[in-house]
């Protein structure tokens, strides 16, 4: 790694990037790469019964080439077979006949120049299958099967996992030589359709010398326990359907299995996040439209997430819908071209790869074909700067699937999405880069990325060694800013004696406090009542993060607190007021004005650091009720924590998602215009451009010849330099813009 490089990975003038993190192809020419790190932008028409009777190759040929893909995924097998499968119990397609459409696809596919991902779709079969054979399929406790769409859900633990899926697996890899082959849905049954079978029975035995629990109680260490063991055996399916496509087909011949972008459905389905893309070379992300709670922001967050965690120069390309998909879906009419269009730039922004995605060989609303042929070409010419990137960015906010599964059970949408959602929402908002850190890799991206600040959103359930990396990234200068009941519990979501971080927190939680009840916790978590958090009354005694909120001694709140017990050196910031009546009007004013119950602590640490403490969830309430308020609060604490010190400054009015990264050579700014009348209510009718927007980059030390240039935009940027900072104004975004910084 030359010097200059090691500037430019410089971040923020805060800390120095390992060297190892962005990983080099080992200056191998994109052509020397293997198919799954050189292949950026993926294709596919997913066929249907009929489509062998009316499919026009060559038309599908000709979007191929108009939308510049360098893969397709091609339907294969699983639930319906596309070629003349001799595996018994493989359905083929209705209008199959002996056509062999999956092999002429390849074949097509293959002289076009293009990599091949056979699909697959493990989950389920049809009733003769089940008829032969039962004892495969998943049951309930009284032995009757799940059926989902009038076919029948396969049990993992089975001989359709064990023996059915890896013979057509061979079949396939044998016979087209795919370079890949990727699975819809692989993961068996849900939590929700626990599977009694006599194959559960006696592998669950085997774990734990246990029954298999017969109620869902989170409380039970063996169910908790069956959860765990229900994420080991996808994990096991992981690497044996690889063994098998690696075996028939090569070393490269990855078998990936499509993953959600919610968090919440990953474990409602037993897919760990972590652990997969840990051991995968690719992650092929399902994850095709926007959701009002989130906003189109969720998928650049999402592509930060999965490479923060499975690494940075991996590939991930995201199954893009070019059809409707919002409060009722229309698989066969166009996504409104504004809506899919913010949808794909977010993924570009989050370092997601294009893949669209058509239901259906003939497609009688061929507006939705134009949606990607711009994209598409636009990410060809500028691809060079959307990969093998570092986010620039001191700020984490940290995840973990097991909070999910064993604090937020079967609330995780109320105790951890909700959390979430509201500060990734308030730091976009304010314009403040940050990185979705796992609580398991603190460390190494404490180090990697020069992170100053990490973000407990009301992350709850943490395990000692998480505690401890916490524990050490403060001791050596860091800040932590927790909401809600963060560090309440242990990994398994049992409570603690205390609050694990009460020292640093400043805060610890007495004997009788509701938040060591899950079920009143719960409660709590959903309620919304009129309580506020007091400021106090003289402006010289207010904490200096506060001083934005001159002009008012109360902030709306929404939530409900009890006392905590205060230590020093924190002292309270906010107090909390307690529920105001809403009617009749003669009634509104407070019984309690003031009290020392605290809904904010700040404290100054011995290393350096500082550390807030929020006990009242201010992200959850700007996740559900959106008062700019909660959202200038979180940012007031963030700037607060990181001495003011950020890479980014932006001056343009609304919502503009901005993503910042580092290549060896150059700083990437994205920015996403989401000023939109349907920017929180899918799907967005047409774009509303935005401009001037000024922006200024924290440059490396001694880069000082910086030219900046849009690769959206024709006009010529006007810049300056000022120090380090590199001042640049785009004069209008429609949708994005990307400036590299060189
Ligand atoms: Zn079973």
């Amino acid at each position: 790694m030359s010097v200059s490089r090691r500037e430019f990975l410089t971040v923020g003038g805060a800390g120095l990037v390992a060297a190892s993190a962005l990983r080099e192809a080992s200056g191998a020419t994109p052509q020397a790469r293997p198919w799954y790190q050189r292949t950026l932008r993926w294709g596919q028409t997913n066929l249907t019964e009929i489509d062998p009777r009316r499919i026009d190759i060559d038309f599908w040929r000709a979007h191929w080439k108009r939308t510049r893909v360098q893969g397709v995924v091609l339907n294969a097998g699983g639930i319906v077979a596309f070629y003349p499968t001799k595996v018994p119990f493989h359905h083929r397609a209705r209008e199959l006949g002996d056509r062999d459409l999956f092999g002429e696809l390849v074949r097509a596919a293959r002289e076009d120049g293009l990599a091949v991902f056979a699909r697959m779709d493990s989950n389920r079969a049809h009733e003769d299958f089940h008829r032969a054979h039962p004892d495969w399929f998943a049951q309930d406790a009284q032995g009757k099967p799940y059926v989902v769409t009038g076919m029948y859900v396969a049990c993992v633990n089975g001989p359709y996992y064990r023996e059915h899926i890896p013979a057509i697996l061979r079949e396939i890899v044998g016979g087209y030589r795919p370079d890949g082959v990727t699975d819809n849905n692989w993961n068996g049954p849900q939590r929700h359709q626990p599977c009694f079978c006599d194959n559960c029975e006696q592998s669950f035995r085997k774990r734990t010398g246990a029954a298999l629990p017969r109620t869902a109680n989170w409380d039970d260490a063996l169910y908790r326990e069956w959860i765990l063991w229900n994420y080991a055996r996808r994990l096991e399916i992981w690497d044996e359907f690889n063994r098998v496509t690696r075996e028939a087909g090569g070393p490269d011949c990855l078998w990936v299995g499509m993953m959600s972008g919610s968090l919440n459905y990953q474990a409602r389905v037993f897919r760990d996040d972590a652990q997969v893309f840990r051991r995968s070379e690719m992650i092929m992300l399902d994850h095709q439209r926007r959701f009002d709670t989130e906003g189109f922001q969720h998928n650049a967050e999402t592509g930060l997430r999965l490479h923060s965690v499975g690494g940075w120069n991996k590939v991930i390309p995201e199954s893009m819908a070019m059809y409707h998909l919002g409060e009722h879906n229309f698989r066969l009419a166009m996504k409104p071209t504004a809506e899919a269009r913010l949808w794909v730039v977010e993924g570009f922004a989050g370092g997601v790869q294009p893949w669209w995605h058509h239901l259906g060989a003939v497609q009688e609303d061929r507006r939705m074909f134009e949606t990607a042929e711009s994209l598409w070409r636009w990410h060809e010419q500028n691809e060079r700067h959307l990969v093998e990137r570092l986010p620039v960015a001191n700020v984490g906010l940290l995840w973990s699937q097991r909070n999910t599964d064993f604090f937020g059970r079967d609330d995780a949408g109320v105790l951890v999405d909700e959390p979430w959602n509201g500060f990734s929402q308030a730091l976009v908002r304010a314009r403040i880069p940050y990185v979705p850190v796992h609580v398991d890799d603190i460390d190494r991206l404490a180090r990697e990325l020069g992170l100053k600040l990490l973000i407990l959103p009301n992350l709850a359930a943490l395990s000692d060694d998480q505690v401890a990396a916490l524990r050490r990234f403060v001791a050596s200068g860091g800040s932590l800013l927790a909401t809600g009941t963060s560090s309440l519990c242990d990994e398994a979501g049992r409570p603690r004696a205390d609050l694990a971080l009460a020292d640093l927190l400043g805060a610890s939680v007495p004997g009788q406090h509701a938040w060591r009840d899950p079920a009143r916790r719960t409660a709590q978590a959903r309620e919304w009542l009129q309580t506020y958090l007091r400021l106090p009354r003289q402006e010289a005694a207010r904490h200096e993060a506060l001083r934005g909120f001159a002009g008012t001694d109360i902030l709306a709140y929404g939530g409900t607190l009890e006392p905590l017990v205060v230590a020093r050196p924190a002292e309270v910031a906010l107090g909390f007021v307690p529920p105001v009546p809403l009617s009749p009007p003669e009634d509104v004013w407070m019984r309690q004005p003031e009290t020392r119950i605290p809904g904010l602590l700040c404290a100054e640490r011995p290393g350096g650091g500082r550390v807030a403490y929020l006990p009242a969830d201010i992200d959850r309430q700007y996740a559900r009720d959106q008062i700019p308020d909660h959202a200038a609060l979180l940012a007031a604490l963030v700037r607060w924590c990181v001495r003011d010190v950020l890479p980014l400054e932006v001056e343009a009015p609304g919502l503009i998602d901005c993503r910042l990264y580092a290549t060896s050579t150059a700083r990437v700014l994205h920015l996403v215009n989401l000023n939109n009348a349907n920017a929180w209510r899918t799907p967005a009718h047409d774009l509303v451009p935005v401009g001037p927007v000024r922006v200024r980059v924290r440059m490396p030390e001694g880069k000082s010849a910086v030219v900046a240039r849009a690769l959206v935009g024709e006009a010529r940027l006007a810049q300056s330099t000022r120090g380090a900072w590199h001042q640049v104004e785009i004069a209008t975004i429609t949708d994005h813009e990307v400036v590299v910084f060189e």
